[in-house]
Parts: C-alpha cells; structure tokens; sequence
C-alpha cells in the first residue's frame, strides 16, 4: 500500500550521515545505541538505499563548496522532500530557509532564519544544560549558529536563552548543538530515529 514502510525501516531503519566533512564516528555510535544503523553518504546514488540522513556539524560554507563538487546540492534537496533529514549545527545551517551572517545558500527544508556564528568569539563553544522534552540534557555548542525566527510550521523542541536550539519542521529535525559530543548521550538521536520510523514517505517508496 502507497505510504507504507518498508518492514527494516521501522525496525532497524539504516540512516546516513553526510560524509564529506564532520565526525562520522561519533553520529554512527550515537546512531546505534539509537537502535539503526549507520552508513556513510558521499554520492548521490548513496541516498538511495537510506532511510534518514544527518547532516553533521562542520563549516557550512566549505560543505557547499563540497557539495557543488560532489553534484549533490540537488539530489539532497531531492531526498528532503521524501525522506526525513537531521542537520546538526552546520548541518542545521544548510537546512535553513535563509541563512545570514553571511547571506549564503541553503536547501531551504527547515522554515528558520539562521545567524551563523551567532554567540560570536567570546563564547565559541561551551557545554549548556537544556530540557529536551522535559528532561535534563546538555548541548555541546561550537561555534553554534542561532536561530533568530522560525516560520509557523517550524516546532520549538529546545531552547537556550530564549532562543530556540532544536527545531522540527515536518519529517526534518535540526539542532545548533553536536548531539553525538554529549559524552553521557543524548536523547536526540533516538527522536530522530523514531521519527524516521514513524516516518511515510509522500510517494509512498
Ligand atoms: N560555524 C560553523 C558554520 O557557520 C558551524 C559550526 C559547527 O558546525 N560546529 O558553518
């Protein structure tokens, strides 16, 4: 039937993380407590075979630059609009509808305005306590963006000082913290597993 999943993808659904720059490792231990399995994407035939994808943390601009290389601008886009993404800090960045700080491009899946950089030099990268879904975690910010305006369809999961750290808009989730740095875990991994479980895609493949 059109919109069901497939029998692995609610079991043990294989998510991708983006490998062209950022730490695949840490994603595919957190992505495996979470109950999937991990594989590394850095083709575009390589999102066929996935269930989900994280977009880890990085510097956004140089992952452009990576992406165009690669031709996988489009197709990223592409697999944004069937399947479910995660973008953590730079990742959260690319997901964006509008970026500043500078002006740059974005696959616009995320309704939000982004400021990259935005705790600026004096606090680069700090640990913070924050309550996800109503439990004591932490979020592990370096050189974090901020999230300055969320669109009407973009849901408020987190917030540090007043500003939102971990939105959901849709199928897609994008934190402005590294998640997978959390040296006692995260439960962030496991919404976004869930949510890939959970997930049917429009086209019904
Ligand atoms: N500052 C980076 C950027 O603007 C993001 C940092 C990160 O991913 N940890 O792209």
């Amino acid at each position: 039937m059109a919109g069901n999943n497939s029998q692995s993808s609610q079991s043990r659904p294989v998510i991708g993380v983006l490998a062209l720059q950022g730490d695949f490792d840490a994603h595919r231990a957190a992505l495996e407590c979470a109950g999937a399995q991990a594989k590394p994407v850095r083709t575009a035939a390589e999102l066929q075979d996935i269930h989900g994808l994280i977009i880890p943390g990085g510097e956004s601009t140089a992952m452009l630059k990576l992406l165009d290389y690669e031709n996988l601008f489009e197709p990223l886009r592409e697999f944004g609009a069937q399947k479910p993404i995660f973008g953590t800090c730079a990742g959260a960045i690319l997901l964006a509808s509008k970026v500043v700080n500078p002006v740059q491009r974005s696959l616009d899946l995320v309704d939000m305005i982004i400021e990259r950089n935005g705790y600026g030099r004096q606090i680069d990268s700090r640990i913070a306590p924050i309550e996800i879904a109503g439990h004591s975690s932490e979020a592990v910010f370096i050189r974090a963006p901020i999230i300055r305006r969320v669109g009407p369809e973009t849901k408020v999961l987190a917030t540090y000082h007043d500003a939102p750290v971990l939105v959901e808009a849709g199928p897609h989730l994008a934190a402005t913290f590294h998640p997978e740095l959390s040296a006692n875990g995260n439960p962030v991994h496991a919404l976004f597993v869930d949510k890939v479980r959970s997930f049917k895609n429009p086209s019904g493949r």
